[in-house]
C-alpha cells in the first residue's frame, strides 16, 4: 500500500482524495513541484536531490499565487524525507508535492480560499532518453508570457501550453518540442529548459525570456562553468537550434538530455554532443551524492 501526505498527515492512498467542487482543480490555481530522489545500489541508500530548493520555488509560486499553507520549508523537506521511508522506496522516484485551494467554491480568484498541501511518490526511470538522444520539433504554440500565467510558475493551468506543444510533438513523431515566445525567440521545452552549444560555448535563454527558472538549468550551469565552459544566458533565435554544435534539455524529469534532431535537421551529426556528454557524467554522479564539491546538492535519506 503506497502512503501518501494530504492534509496535515500521512495517510494510505485510498483516504487522500478530494472533492470535484475543489476550487483549484476548476481554475487551474494549484501550484506544483517536481523533485527527485535516486537510488544507489552501492550505498544501498536513498538520495534527494534539491529538496530544500524545490521548496523554496514552491514557496515563491505560493506567494505569487496569495497562497498560505500551515507546513515550513523544513517541515516540507523532513516530511517528504518520512514519506520516502515510510512507502519503503528503494528506487529512483518523483516526488510530487501540489498546493491548493481546497475550498468547495465558485469564482476563479485568490483570495479569501485556504491553500492545502498534498505529496505523494511516483516511480520514474528516465522521462525522456538520456542515452540515444531525442527528436525534437519547434511547435506552433507559443509560450505563455509573464503577464498571462507567468511560466516562472509552476502551476497547473500553464500545463495546457506544455500539453498542445507535447501533443504536437508525438503527434509529428518526435519526441519533444521546443517553444518559442511571443516575441520568437527559444523559451523553453514542453517540460525542460534548453542549452545550446555553440564553438565550445553555451548558451540558454535567460530567466526574463518566460522560462521556468529550472533548478536543473542552475546545476547544469554550475558544472559547465567548474569543468571550464564559458556560459551564456541570452536570446536564442530559432535557426541557431538548426546550426548549434550541440543541443540538450535539462530538468528534475528530463535530467540531461541530448537532442539529435530538430524539424528534421541533424543537430551537429546527429549524435549526443561531446560537451553535453561530459556534463551529463558529472550531473549523474553529483545526483547521488558522488561528488564531494555538490554534496550539498543531495540529503541522505
Ligand atoms: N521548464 C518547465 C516548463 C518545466 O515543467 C520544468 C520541470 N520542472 C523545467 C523547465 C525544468 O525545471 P527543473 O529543473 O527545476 O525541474
Amino acid at each position: 500500500m503506497e502512503y501518501i501526505y494530504f492534509e496535515g498527515k500521512i495517510v494510505p492512498e485510498d483516504e487522500a482524495k478530494i472533492s470535484i467542487k475543489t476550487n483549484s482543480f476548476h481554475y487551474g490555481t494549484a501550484v506544483f513541484e517536481g523533485i527527485r530522489a535516486y537510488y544507489d545500489e552501492e550505498t544501498n541508500k536513498m538520495y534527494g536531490l534539491f529538496f530544500k530548493e524545490h521548496y523554496q520555488r514552491l514557496f515563491q509560486n505560493m506567494k505569487v499565487l496569495n497562497m498560505k499553507i500551515d507546513e515550513s520549508i523544513d517541515e516540507l523537506v523532513d516530511i517528504t524525507k518520512e514519506l520516502i521511508k515510510k512507502n519503503n522506496i528503494k528506487s529512483d522516484i518523483y516526488i510530487r508535492p501540489i498546493v491548493y485551494f481546497s475550498d468547495l467554491k465558485i469564482s476563479p480568484k485568490l483570495i479569501g480560499y485556504k491553500a492545502k498541501i498534498a505529496i505523494y511518490t511516483y516511480p520514474l526511470g528516465d522521462y525522456i532518453d538520456i542515452n540515444q538522444g531525442v527528436k525534437a520539433i519547434v511547435s506552433s504554440w507559443r509560450r505563455l508570457n509573464d503577464n498571462m500565467i507567468p511560466p516562472r510558475l509552476k502551476v497547473a493551468g500553464a500545463y495546457v501550453n506544455s500539453a498542445f506543444s507535447k501533443t504536437e510533438a508525438i503527434l509529428a513523431g518526435a519526441d519533444e518540442a521546443i517553444v518559442l515566445n511571443e516575441k520568437g525567440f527559444v523559451s523553453e521545452g514542453s517540460a525542460e529548459n534548453i542549452f545550446i552549444v555553440r564553438n565550445g560555448k553555451l548558451i540558454t535563454p535567460p530567466v526574463s525570456d518566460d522560462i521556468l527558472e529550472g533548478i536543473t538549468r542552475w546545476a547544469v550551469i554550475q558544472i559547465a562553468k567548474d569543468l571550464g565552459y564559458e556560459v551564456e544566458e541570452r536570446h536564442i533565435a530559432r535557426t541557431e537550434l538548426y546550426v548549434a554544435d550541440e543541443v540538450f534539455f535539462c530538468g528534475t524529469g528530463a535530467q540531461v538530455s541530448p537532442v539529435i534532431e530538430i524539424d528534421h535537421r541533424k543537430v551537429g551529426d546527429g549524435k549526443p554532443g561531446k560537451i553535453t556528454k561530459e556534463i551529463q557524467k558529472v550531473y549523474f554522479k553529483a545526483v547521488r551524492g558522488k561528488i564531494e564539491k555538490y554534496k550539498n546538492w543531495v540529503i541522505e535519506i
